[in-house]
């Protein structure tokens, strides 16, 4: 009997729980211990699930009760040039999915991109945000609270500062209802998606609120942050980085890459991704910028549930005389270069391709870059998907692909 055979017994017979394995061996025994247990009671074959190539103990901070891992191919498209505030040069855009026929989609419009000069992109804004909740007496009680911390910002500053050496306290912007005092405070969290970085700091903010004020902590989010649920806010406000890119493409190559007119275009967009969305209510007035934004960030280590702050953007194209100008304007992209799921080995890879792994000079650059990056694959998957409906082979591909 292997070790692995013994602890899914141990925990078969109730000695042991599934989530203590780890304090009585190491993280790839506890793994394959587990992927026993789950086989005897469910018959799952979990033979590719434990076919993975990191170390289990390096996931430690990512994942509890690990049985092995879930592989999600990876294409690339490009290269595309970027001229942007962080980003510049010559990239390949790592994707990662099981949509066929996105990575072509994003390719062709890269390459229409790239034989128009490249795209630009630039951050417009930047700022993570929590929003804690505190219950005060009314409105008379929730008034003196938000004056006190207009009047002592700084004083939450130092606090919520002393947590973190890399984030910074830009802005504490309240909101009151009725006898709920809503305090959004917002950081610049350099290269870190900084959700965790933001929670910890604010925690140490809200407890100085709580000593010099009347004001009593409910929860540390207050939902007002708003963290991966569609909200109006991040859309209007923004969170973690606001970007866009843009490009002008001539009328000849709108022509021969993309077998449709710039004028063609230009309705389409106007048509489906603005007058459509906004009868739909959306807050995403785009094509399908999710699909990139979900496919970069499952190649480089983003929290994937963050997709539903990525999808706010907007896609925007306009015929010019001789050319297409065409642009996406994410309002919410969460990400980061650093911690969370970056640091493990196929997502470092992913973030290796463009250059961009780990902390960046100055500090911030390089998460900056990558969602420059996004913004221009974005780009052109919208190019690309707007031009399949102009011209009317947009069933047709999805056929040639296979699916
Ligand atoms: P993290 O892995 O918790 O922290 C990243 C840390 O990296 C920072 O705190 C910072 O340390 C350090 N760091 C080193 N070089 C840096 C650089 N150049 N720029 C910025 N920081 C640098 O990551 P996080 O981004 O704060 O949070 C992301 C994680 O939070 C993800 O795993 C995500 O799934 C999870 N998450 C948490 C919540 C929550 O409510 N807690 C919500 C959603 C998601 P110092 O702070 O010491 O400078």
């Amino acid at each position: 009997m292997t070790d692995a055979e013994e602890f899914a017994d141990r925990i078969q017979s109730g000695e042991l729980r599934l989530y203590e394995l780890e304090d009585h061996t190491d993280a790839e025994t506890a793994a394959e211990a587990r992927r026993v247990l789950v086989k005897r009671e469910t018959d799952a074959d979990l033979n590719a699930v434990g076919d993975y190539t990191f170390d289990a103990g390096d996931a430690d901070a990512n994942i509890e009760n690990m049985v092995g891992a879930a592989q999600i191919p990876l294409g690339i498209a490009g290269p595309v040039n970027v001229d942007g505030g962080a980003a510049d040069g010559e990239y390949y855009l790592p994707l990662a999915t099981t949509e066929g026929a996105l990575v072509a989609s994003v390719n062709r419009g890269l390459s229409a991109i790239r034989d128009s000069g490249g795209g630009t992109a630039r951050v417009t804004d930047s700022g993570m945000t929590r929003a804690p909740v505190f219950q005060v007496a009314g409105i008379a009680e929730a008034e003196e609270v938000v004056e006190w911390v207009d009047d002592n910002t700084d004083q939450l500053r130092e606090a919520a500062e002393s947590t973190t050496s890399h984030g910074e306290l830009l802005a504490v912007n309240p909101y009151v209802v009725g006898d709920n005092v809503f305090l959004r405070f917002v950081y610049d969290t350099k290269d870190a998606m900084g959700m965790n970085m933001a929670t910890i700091a604010t925690r140490e903010a809200t407890e100085v609120v709580e000593a010099e004020t009347p004001a009593r902590l409910v929860a540390l989010s207050g939902n007002l942050c708003s963290d991966k649920k569609p909200a109006a806010i991040n859309a209007i406000e923004g969170r973690g980085r606001s970007v866009t890119a843009d490009v002008t493409i001539p009328r000849e190559l709108v022509e021969d890459r993309l077998n449709t007119t710039p004028e063609a275009m230009a309705e389409g967009n106007t048509r489906k991704n603005l007058i459509g969305s906004a009868k739909a209510a959306s807050l995403g007035f785009n094509a399908h910028a999710a699909n990139t934004v979900a496919a970069v960030f499952l190649a480089t280590g983003q929290d994937a549930a963050q997709v539903v702050e990525g999808a706010n953007a907007i896609t925007t194209m306009e015929a010019r005389e001789d050319e297409l100008y065409a642009s996406i304007s994410f309002a919410s992209l969460e990400l980061g270069t650093v911690g969370g799921g970056t640091k493990l080995d196929t997502q470092q890879e992913g973030l290796e391709i463009l250059g961009i792994a780990g902390g960046g000079d100055p500090a911030g650059a390089n998460a900056d870059a990558l969602a420059e990056l996004i913004a221009v694959g974005a780009l052109a998957g919208e190019l690309s998907l707007v031009a399949a409906f102009c011209s009317r082979h947009l069933s047709s591909a999805h056929e040639e692909l296979g699916r």
